[in-house]
């Protein structure tokens, strides 16, 4: 076969650019502190599904800009920014530009900061079209608040994973504790059920429950039995 022929070839069987979903999709959505993250990871690593944190893309682009002295308030600036970042969200490293951002997009400055980059439509829309990317071409498990809805609507497995606001508070006060910080469960609700409210109220890209997703309460549920609710979930869908 023609060099030329060879390459036409890979080309259509590799559409770099295209967001064509070729992989099964699980989106695990809900609110802050519901233990997203572990029961995603850890459903991902038992199915050999990819991970992707989308909250992740977030904190990138609010500590770029804090980085880099962009003013919060200023949508416009803050959409330019996101539009010049290059971002890799992979299983264990968050780079921004190449440099590995993973432990400064977890401070509090960056929580404090991510809603004003989370309200921003026109940078949601960019960071939605990265996701449906960076999952193109893999079976993926993908956490955030609008998974289910926006980012991936025709997913072929919706979970909404909750938990009452006094379980999350209980359980973000002791991982705190366990870092060394002392703070209250009643500080911890306060904060919370702001973080809640803002995401259950932002314009685009709400936390919202896709009609079509299997609602799991992990209350008094220890976080291995929620992986092995939501692996089976996702088994029935297979
Ligand atoms: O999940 P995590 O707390 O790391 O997300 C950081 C922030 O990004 C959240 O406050 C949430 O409002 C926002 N987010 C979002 N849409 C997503 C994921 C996260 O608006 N898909």
């Amino acid at each position: 076969m023609a060099a030329a022929q060879r390459n036409a070839c890979r080309r259509l069987q590799l559409p770099r650019l295209s967001n064509k979903i070729v992989g099964m999709i699980v989106t695990i959505d809900g609110p802050a502190g519901a233990g997203k993250s572990s029961a995603a990871r850890g459903v991902a690593h038992r199915l050999g599904f990819r991970f992707l944190d989308t909250g992740a893309m977030y904190r990138a682009v609010a500590c770029a800009a804090l980085q880099r002295g962009v003013d919060l308030n200023d949508g416009n600036a803050l959409a330019a920014l996101t539009a010049e970042l290059e971002i890799e969200v992979t299983e264990d490293q968050v780079l921004l530009d190449g440099q590995d951002v993973s432990r400064a997009i977890r401070t509090s400055e960056v929580t404090a900061a991510v809603k004003h980059v989370a309200d921003n439509p026109n940078i949601r829309s960019h960071l939605v079209r990265l996701q449906q990317r960076t999952a193109h071409d893999h079976h993926t498990v993908t956490e955030g608040r609008d998974q289910g809805t926006v980012a991936f609507p025709n997913a072929e497995c919706k979970i909404f994973l909750t938990a009452t606001p006094q379980e999350r508070a209980r359980r973000r006060q002791a991982d705190l504790e366990a870092r060394g910080e002392t703070v209250s469960v009643d500080e911890v609700l306060q904060q919370q059920n702001l973080r809640d409210q803002q995401d259950a109220e932002r314009e685009v890209g709400r936390m919202a429950k896709a009609e079509d997703a299997v609602e799991v309460i992990t209350d008094g549920m220890t976080a291995s039995g929620v992986i092995d609710a939501l692996e089976a979930i996702v088994r029935s869908k297979m």
